[in-house]
């Protein structure tokens, strides 16, 4: 029996945003598409200010494009009012960012706990899912410390543990081993690829490190607020 196709996560199309601060206006994006199929594991790459935050918050659904769409599990999100668009994150996507944004005053369980239980999780099931996750990031001994008492690199562990315990179906990390030493970052990365893998979760991340970038299924580059596709590009030079 051959295997049914499957619909992709998420479909950008044609995305445009323009920030404006008074007289300035910025075009951090100008025209990307990309689509991510379920299990998909794709990192950009490109230099400061190209535009990855940008794209990773559009495709998070924290912010709205000026132009183009967006489809993730098949809605329109420019059909969705800001409450629906809070519900399809809290439900449905997990972040990951560079500097943790862990709570400091809650305990490292807490703060795993605090996505499910925003998004209406039983206490009892937000509890089996957080020590589920701890365990699985390795930070099940540290359930009661406080964000302060962890190394960078178990404080990465945690907030990997708060973007999965909800159950979403794509994680989104901006540069998640760029404030991490090189033991604690293959750590992480080591993590990612294993939820990839085998949780089937989907993956889109901004990184500069060529290691991360080299477990990734795909590379996206970009430039200028555009994807450049390398290998178009090289094999016009011949
Ligand atoms: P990257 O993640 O690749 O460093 P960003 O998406 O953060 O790039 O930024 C792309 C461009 O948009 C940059 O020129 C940046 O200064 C600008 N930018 C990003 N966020 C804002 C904002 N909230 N207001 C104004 N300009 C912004």
């Amino acid at each position: 029996m051959s295997a049914l196709p499957t619909s992709p996560i998420l479909v950008a199309t044609d995305l445009r945003k323009r920030y404006v601060a008074g007289e300035a206006s910025v075009a951090a994006l100008d025209g990307v598409s990309l689509t991510l199929a379920p299990g998909d594991f794709v990192a950009l790459m490109g230099p400061s200010g190209c535009g990855k935050s940008t794209l990773l918050h559009l495709c998070g659904a924290m912010d709205r494009p000026s132009s183009g769409t967006i489809a993730f599990e098949g809605r329109d999100l420019a059909s969705l009012n800001d409450d629906e668009l809070t519900r399809v994150r809290r439900e449905r996507i997990g972040f990951v960012f560079q500097f943790f944004n862990l709570l400091p005053t809650l305990t490292v369980a807490d703060n795993i706990a605090l996505p499910s239980l925003l998004g209406g999780a039983r206490t009892a099931d937000a509890d089996a899912r957080t020590r589920e996750f701890a365990d699985r990031v390795g930070i099940g001994h540290r359930l009661t410390h406080f964000p302060q008492q962890l190394s960078g690199g178990e404080m990465q562990r945690t907030a990997i543990a708060r973007a999965l315990a909800h159950g979403p179906a794509l994680l989104i990390a901006d540069e998640p081993t760029g404030n991490l030493d090189s033991e604690n970052g293959r750590r992480v990365l080591a993590l990612l690829s294993e939820i990839n893998r085998e949780l089937g979760i989907t993956i889109l991340l901004a990184t500069h490190s060529v290691e991360v970038s080299d477990a990734a299924h795909r590379v996206v580059h970009m430039r200028d607020g555009v994807l450049v596709d390398l290998d178009a590009r090289s094999a016009g030079v011949g």
